[in-house]
């Protein structure tokens, strides 16, 4: 832990000066309090860094979310170990690769049965905080259920005692993005209006009161709440899959479902904030969490120790160390066939940037993060399949 500005805390051994930099100018904001947490995964974000807990007084930072307002971690344990496991696991990697689809153009053309509740919640939510999703884009029911590309994910892992856990990573899809953007625009009107300075015009804000504030909170907790249902429905359809595959239908021991991009009302060193964790999990004491790593190295079924400078917070992986550029640049197709030995995967040269060696060494960062969470399962890939 390192105290960097009055505002700033800092877990991140691995961090580089522009991050620094882009998290000291967030921390002096006049309405963060009590300061900002910046976690071992801590990297350059778009206004706001990946990786970063920002509590905020009286006014809220859309960017400060993401674009991917909700994005996520789900993790279903199996009753299976990997003796159940067929050897061949080519098959079921083509049937998740057809059960859930990357958008809703291909598969998604009507909405299945296993989303129509899921659906009518989202819209009695929509109806109760008096917007239409609709206004944002008609397709968002066709939305539900699909992966979404860059470095969504789904996987089939084990854990050391061999039992086997899916595992999968997704957001609120277009229509988030669409509600995000939306938003983020209002802000920058809003603040350009009142002559508003500021240091980054990505760190646009909404004065709590206004009813712009209010919409934004209504729409940003139904974006949160789609990511939600949109990860449910995924793992389901996963978990048919796998059961199919195995022979038997899975019996499943225990769900773990997490946003890593979200904003909630919290209290804090004494008084009521608004909590943005850009890139960061919820860990309370006891609360479970997941901490991937990358597409060939280990992820983390964790427990929260509830730690309060952290703001009860902790990493949501990795966290990048090359750019996508960078890493394209840096990295070749062989490197990623050996990275990938022994995981069955989509072998593409389109995921050199997403080469395990693009990201911080996981193991670095979980010791970062060792006051923040305690390891309850460390997760090997056996099926991975990419967004
Ligand atoms: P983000 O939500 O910021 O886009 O990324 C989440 C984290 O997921 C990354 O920081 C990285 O550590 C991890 N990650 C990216 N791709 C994969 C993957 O294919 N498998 C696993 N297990 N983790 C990944
Ligand atoms: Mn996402
Ligand atoms: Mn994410």
């Amino acid at each position: 832990m390192e105290k960097i500005d009055k505002r700033l805390i800092s877990w991140a051994s691995i961090l580089d000066d522009k991050t620094r930099e882009q998290a000291i100018t967030t921390a002096k904001l006049p309405f963060i309090y009590p300061h900002i947490a910046l976690m071992p995964d801590a990297h350059l974000g778009k206004g706001a860094t990946v990786g970063s807990v920002i509590p905020t007084l009286g006014a809220v930072i859309p960017a400060a979310v993401g674009v991917d307002i909700g994005c996520g971690m789900i993790a279903v344990r199996t009753q299976f170990t990997v003796d159940h496991l067929p050897t061949d696991r080519s098959p079921v990697r083509d049937a998740i690769e057809r059960a859930v689809p990357l958008s809703f153009g291909r598969y998604n053309r009507k909405v299945v049965a296993t989303a129509e509740p899921r659906i009518i919640e989202l819209e009695a939510l929509a109806e109760r905080a008096g917007f239409d999703p609709d206004s944002y884009t008609g397709s968002w029911r066709l939305q539900l259920g699909t992966l979404g590309s860059g470095n969504h994910f789904i996987e089939l892992s084990r854990d050391r005692a061999g039992n086997v856990w899916a595992f999968l990573h997704s957001g609120s899809r277009g229509v988030g993005n669409k509600i995000a953007q939306h938003h983020i625009a209002v802000a920058a009107r809003l603040c350009k209006q009142w002559w508003i300075d500021l240091p980054d015009p990505d760190l646009a804000y909404l004065v709590e009161g206004t009813d712009e504030f209010r919409r934004y909170i209504a729409e940003l907790t139904w974006a949160q709440r789609f990511a939600a249902l949109n990860r449910e429905e995924m793992m389901d359809r996963v978990l048919r899959q796998v059961g199919e595959w195995v022979g038997t239908p899975v019996v499943e021991v225990e769900r773990v479902n997490c946003h890593h991009n979200f904003t909630k009302r919290e209290k804090h060193f004494g008084k009521d904030v608004w909590v943005s964790r850009k890139g960061a999990i919820q860990a309370d004491e006891g609360r479970p969490g997941l901490i991937p790593g990358s597409m060939g190295t280990a992820s983390y079924v964790v427990s929260g120790k509830g730690d309060l400078l952290a703001l009860n917070s902790s990493p949501h992986g990795a966290g990048r160390e090359y750019s996508r550029s960078a890493a394209r640049r840096t990295f070749t197709h062989e490197q990623l066939r050996e990275a990938m030995a022994g995981i069955e995967f989509r072998d593409d040269a389109a995921f050199i940037d997403e080469i395990p060696q693009a990201y911080k060494p996981i193991d670095r960062v979980m010791a970062d993060a060792a006051d923040l969470v305690e390891v309850r399962a460390t997760l090997r890939q056996l099926v991975n399949v990419k967004g």
